[in-house]
């Protein structure tokens, strides 16, 4: 198992959260998926999530 790191972005224009992988290097330039507007963008900070490999 391996845990990734993500940062967490929301719009404060349109209601979504969003997460970003941490080695992603667009981290400066993220844009809200739906209006596609970095300027409504607010951190929430970082975030982990747990990949489980599928069990075969
Ligand atoms: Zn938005």
């Amino acid at each position: 198992m391996q845990g990734v790191e993500f940062h967490v972005y929301s719009c404060t224009w349109c209601p979504v959260t969003f997460a970003v992988e941490q080695d992603c290097e667009d981290q400066h330039e993220v844009k809200c998926p739906i209006c596609h507007s970095d300027e409504y963008v607010e951190d929430e900070g970082m975030g982990e999530m747990d990949i489980t490999p599928t069990k075969k």
